[in-house]
């Protein structure tokens, strides 16, 4: 149950997005979460209400325009997906409308529904309750631009219907968009722990007790920080036990990007392996393969390995 703002955006954090293709062209889908800014913005005009989002021919379109932006690899605009299956995500009812009243949705609505005006969305679980103030509209499109677009916040900041006309300076800055997500944390770490089944991308070490309040020694870390860049994506994370996260967060080592796509550990030249144990081993990283994750769609982006490299102490 979404009882909180911060339970509203680990919700969106969290959704059920599935991941498609091969090789380099595996990614999370963008559909989900592509729907919910254009429901964001029908919300904010006035052309749906939370517990009556109609399948429309403004939703398609609303949608296409974010999809236009979002989209990558091999995706197809395809509105009608998301707007069933994200009943999986518990906050999302679609409905059609009978004689007798509504019931469950249960397959694709097609373009001729959404001339029909049958078939509609509801929003559950405490969630209606928090896309009705801009404030916290605002919170719920930056929580999905971090976690799913990190990449487009330039483009996608400024066609939100709220501040659709807005000028520049009210477009939250970094600073400030880190302070209205307060529901972050927890959900990045999740992810990070489970892409990486809690196991320090330095070492290997893995300590994982789920019979004691599932601890781990494992950390979540991001590649750049998040006060640097709003990215939430699990590319920009690995996970590392407290000593390499200790040792990478003062840039003593670095993940860098390999030739062949994947990441390299460097330390660095301030080390000195004669003077302790703990450096020598910090050195001994050096070369070693960035263990990669369970799902070859979150391996690091190179680009935020690039940052860490380029950050290196020389
Ligand atoms: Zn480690």
């Amino acid at each position: 149950m979404i009882s909180s703002i911060d339970d509203a955006v680990e919700a969106l954090y969290d959704l059920n997005v599935g991941v498609i293709g091969h090789g380099a062209d595996r990614h999370e889908r963008p559909h989900k979460p592509t729907m919910l800014l254009a429901v964001l913005d029908l919300i904010a005009t006035g052309a749906a209400t939370p517990d009556r989002i109609r399948w429309s021919e403004e939703l398609r379109s609303r949608f296409s325009v974010y999809f236009a932006l979002v989209r990558s690899h091999n995706d197809q605009c395809t509105p009608e997906n998301p707007f069933l299956y994200l009943r999986q995500d518990k906050f999302w009812e679609p409905l059609r409308l009978q004689i007798d009243g509504p019931v469950p949705l249960q397959s694709t609505p097609t373009a001729g529904d959404a001339a029909g005006g049958m078939v509609f969305a509801k929003l559950v679980g405490g969630l209606e309750t928090f896309v009705l103030s801009a404030p916290n509209r605002l919170s719920l499109r930056l929580a999905i631009v971090s976690r799913y677009f990190p990449r487009l916040r330039a483009a996608l900041l400024p066609r939100f219907a709220d501040g659709g006309e807005a000028p520049a300076e009210e477009i939250p800055s970094v600073k400030e968009s880190a302070d209205m997500l307060h529901g972050r944390s927890p959900a990045f770490r999740r992810k990070i722990l489970e892409i990486y089944d809690c196991q320090c991308t330095a070492c290997g070490l893995r300590i994982r007790m789920p019979e004691v309040n599932d601890l781990t020694f494992v950390d979540a870390a991001h590649l750049i920080p998040f006060e640097v860049e709003p990215n939430d994506n699990p590319t920009n994370g690995i996970a590392l036990c407290k000593n390499h996260h200790w040792a990478m967060d003062r840039f003593l080592i670095a993940p860098c990007p390999a030739a062949d796509g994947s990441g390299i550990w460097r330390a660095s030249r301030k080390l000195k392996g004669r003077r302790s144990r703990g450096e020598e081993e910090l050195l001994l990283l050096d070369g070693e393969p960035v263990l990669p994750p369970v799902e070859e769609a979150f391996k690091p982006d190179p680009r935020s390995l690039r940052w860490r490299c380029e950050r290196l102490a020389a």
